[in-house]
């Protein structure tokens, strides 16, 4: 019985992927309903087609979206033509490598591109998909989270590239973990759902999962919002305090949501202690973040970026923090805008799940009777996990950024630039072309009526 699901699973998976190879190569028609204005058809398929050639498409637009704001009005100022043949001559020369410790405690660790993949804990993905991120980024040389849901023992393989987080509910937290790991996070909020705690629904919270949370299967999982224990930069400072007293080389990030006093708290979040501010903007967030919250709440990143990197420049405390960004980050134009307008780097949630074969379709919670993606991603059914092939989804991660960081080091190049850390706040090669998007027009003369 096992033998027969598992070569119906195999046929089955086979054609998902032969699928994401083929759709980008293929001339759709217009109705074809696919995306959104944020993630748009053109960025998702752009996003397939990367992770399966490590290249970037040229006949999708895979820079931007269509939501007319934000990212997608922006571009460089470009100071020169882009001529292939000197790119490639220089092409090992220009530096998109990060350092995340600025401070003059816990470990040196410089990861080789300006990126790192976002937490999301075992429960809400499947431990395959969580497997696979954690090959990709020890390849790739950079991290992965585990989000709040514990430290699954498999990914222990994986542990100089994991970052092990701890939230309001302390799920899964253990000391064993954060001896191990190079850089805990704190989760104090996430843009999608700032204000809001998470909600793991029982179908979900199988065996395993309450097993690693400690709490009781089949039961909803709440986690609250917020750390009951921290009103106060002190009692921050109490967090950064612990874990640097259990683990002294762990570098410390702190995930805040965007709200209007953002750059007082970073500004918190330096002293206490910590090595990253992590600032998460509106836009990002799976389909378990509750539509009414996402984009409607938090600051969009755009705005939050160049708000705290000035304000840590007048405090003179901007060169020893750094500053990772994320919530909206869709290609490898955002990462570099994103720079631009303050960050240090930025972290994928969205564009690794899409890599491995998510449609935004928004199911996350609700597919298959409550047992989550119907392709593998965000479930935690034994059964639909395995339509994910960790093997498979590290090559495809590892290709999208191989496609990423070509693209990135092509705008240095184009703007004149060697390293990345040079195109920090550099507003000034920004153009706005203010709000834009496709049927703009249309409804401009429909407001006229
Ligand atoms: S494809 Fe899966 S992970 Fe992506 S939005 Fe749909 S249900 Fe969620």
């Amino acid at each position: 019985m096992e033998e027969i699901n598992l070569i119906a699973i195999e046929k089955h998976s086979e054609k998902l992927r032969k699928n994401l190879e083929i759709l980008p190569l293929n001339k759709l028609e217009e109705d074809f309903a696919m995306g959104n204005y944020g993630w748009t058809r053109d960025l998702i398929l752009s996003i397939y087609y990367e992770a399966s050639t490590g290249k970037i498409p040229r006949n999708l637009e895979y820079r931007i979206g269509n939501r007319g704001d934000g990212f997608d009005s922006l571009d460089f100022d470009y100071k020169y033509d882009f001529d292939e043949k000197d790119f490639l001559r220089c092409f090992d020369d220009i530096d998109i490598s990060l350092d995340l410790n600025k401070r003059n405690y816990g470990e040196k660790i410089k990861i080789s591109m300006p990126m790192y993949g976002a937490g999301m804990s075992f429960g809400s993905i499947s431990l395959n998909v969580m497997l696979a991120r954690a090959m990709a980024a020890k390849e790739l040389n950079t991290f992965t989270s585990t989000g709040e849901g514990g430290y699954p023992r498999e990914l222990m393989k994986y542990k100089e590239h994991v970052i092990t987080q701890i939230s309001t509910g302390y799920f899964g937290v253990r000391e064993e973990t954060i001896l191990i790991t190079r850089i805990v996070e704190f989760k104090y909020a996430q843009g999608a759902k700032p204000g809001l705690g998470g909600h793991l629904l029982a179908p979900k919270v199988t065996p395993e999962v309450a097993k690693m949370r400690e709490t009781v299967p089949f039961v909803n999982i709440y986690q609250p919002f917020p750390f009951h224990s921290v009103y106060s930069v002190e009692d921050h400072k109490k967090h950064v305090d612990w874990i640097r007293t259990v683990n002294p080389d762990a570098l410390v990030s702190v995930k805040v949501s965007t709200p209007i006093d953002v750059d007082m708290v970073a500004v918190g979040i330096y002293y206490a202690g910590a090595h990253i501010i992590h600032l998460d903007g509106g836009y990002g967030g799976t389909g378990a973040s509750p539509e009414f919250a996402k984009k409607n709440i938090a600051m969009p990143i755009e705005f939050a970026i160049p708000k705290v990197h000035k304000y840590l420049v007048q405090e003179g405390v901007r060169d020893n923090i750094v500053l990772m960004v994320s919530g909206g980050i869709r290609t490898p134009h955002d990462v570099a805008k994103a720079i631009a307008l303050g960050a240090d780097g930025c972290i994928i949630g969205s564009a690794e799940l899409i890599a491995l074969g998510c449609t935004q379709c928004g199911n996350c919670e609700k597919g298959g009777g409550g047992k989550g993606c119907q392709i593998g991603i965000a479930t935690s059914n034994r059964r639909l996990s395995l339509l994910q092939d960790p093997k498979w989804g590290c090559k495809r991660l590892i290709n999208m950024y191989k496609a990423w960081c070509y693209e990135l080091k092509k705008i240095l190049y184009m703007l004149g630039l060697k390293r990345i850390a040079e195109l920090r706040g550099r507003y000034d090669l920004l153009i706005d072309y203010g709000p834009k998007f496709k049927g703009y027009e249309e409804y401009l003369d429909y407001l006229k009526k």
